[in-house]
């Protein structure tokens, strides 16, 4: 065991908690190293958050406090924050009857989502580069009645643009028509604008289909991606230009993947959790940027929702809601953002 706030400092890595624990006088965090990671005592976490510690049942955990709950499962990758799910980037440990969680997740997924507004921006972001997915010959998926995901998500973001533009958010499309759009250029656009968030809308598939909402962001340096277990291969190890907005990236996707799930309550599947992953617009985007999968048009269910015009206009005020906090949470200096029309619903369809 040794000082959190040594290795930090020697590893010269930002690290908001530690920082304020010091300034508070509390020196009460612990680096635990457990195989080849670092970890830190929930005891330590639920100090430092206001939380408390329920007893734990059966290998599973469940912390409350004024900054919200999170409940967890030994070995899982997942934790329910306020009874969202989110990607872990290394499971939550039971060692010896304590439970850890990881430096990593402490610092790139807890901290953001608990305390955002010590998220640092170095920037007063104003706009949007809005992504719609595909275009032209590479169509995406293909949905149960034969309509291609291209088209899907080319009308949600439309729908979000009006929206956006209606709370006096300005954007920007990497595709406005049903063209073509290579990665690269898609991240170029956004490089131009270096003030703006970067969304990219898409629609899902598989075999056998999955069911329900995924939002992704950049996985964060040495963690691995959400679609590889918990493999984690030299190539993660390499800093991105992403990675430079680990927190701004989690807070966006965090804020985005709320507003998402609400959108069908009584359906316990929808919520496939906040997830990592090193997709090109997010790997070498300088914007803090998520990928939005909004349903899997392989699923029965989710296709004939998304085939609904009205399903894809209320996706897309959820997504500019979850906007609109992050704006809301980042200008703690600025004018936020005007409220979305209550009549919005009508709008476009
Ligand atoms: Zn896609």
């Amino acid at each position: 065991m040794r000082s959190l706030a040594l290795a930090l400092f020697l590893a010269g890595v930002a690290f908001l908690p530690v920082a304020t624990a010091r300034a508070r006088g509390d020196s009460a965090w612990h680096l635990i190293p457990i195989g080849a990671r670092e970890y830190v005592p929930i005891e330590d976490f639920c100090r430092f958050y206001g939380m408390s510690l329920a007893e734990p049942v059966a290998g599973e955990i469940h912390l409350s406090g004024e900054v919200g709950t999170v409940d967890g499962k030994h070995g899982s990758p997942y934790v329910l924050i306020d009874g969202v799910r989110h990607a872990l980037s290394f499971p939550l440990l039971e060692k010896d009857g304590r439970w850890y969680v990881s430096r990593t997740d402490l610092c790139c997924l807890f901290d953001p989502v608990l305390r955002p507004w010590r998220v640092p921006a170095r920037l007063w972001f104003r706009g949007v580069v809005i992504d719609p997915g595909h275009g032209g010959e590479d169509k995406g998926a293909r949905s149960r009645n034969g309509r291609y995901e291209k088209d899907y998500a080319l009308d949600t973001a439309r729908r979000l643009g009006r929206i956006l533009r209606a709370m006096g958010i300005p954007v920007v499309f990497t595709r406005t028509s049903d063209v073509f759009v290579p990665l690269e250029e898609r991240v170029r656009i956004a490089a131009t604008h270096p003030d703006y968030v970067f969304v990219s809308l898409h629609y899902n598939q598989s075999e056998p289909s999955g069911h329900g909402v995924e939002t992704y962001c950049l996985a964060p340096r040495g963690a691995p991606s959400s679609n590889n277990g918990t493999w984690v291969r030299r190539v993660d190890y390499s800093p991105l230009p992403g990675n430079d907005n680990d927190l701004l990236n989690t807070l966006l996707a965090h804020d985005i993947h709320v507003e998402l799930v609400r959108l069908r309550p009584e359906d316990p599947d929808m919520d496939r959790g906040l997830r990592r992953a090193r997709f090109v617009v997010l790997r070498d985007n300088p914007l803090p940027g998520v990928l939005v999968e909004g349903g899997f048009l392989s699923d029965p269910t989710d296709s004939s929702a998304i085939d609904r015009p009205e399903y894809r206009q209320r996706q897309a005020e959820a997504v500019a809601r979850g906007l609109g906090r992050f704006f809301q949470t980042t200008h703690v200096h600025a004018a936020a953002p005007r409220a979305l029309p209550a009549d919005w619903s009508a709008e476009g369809q």
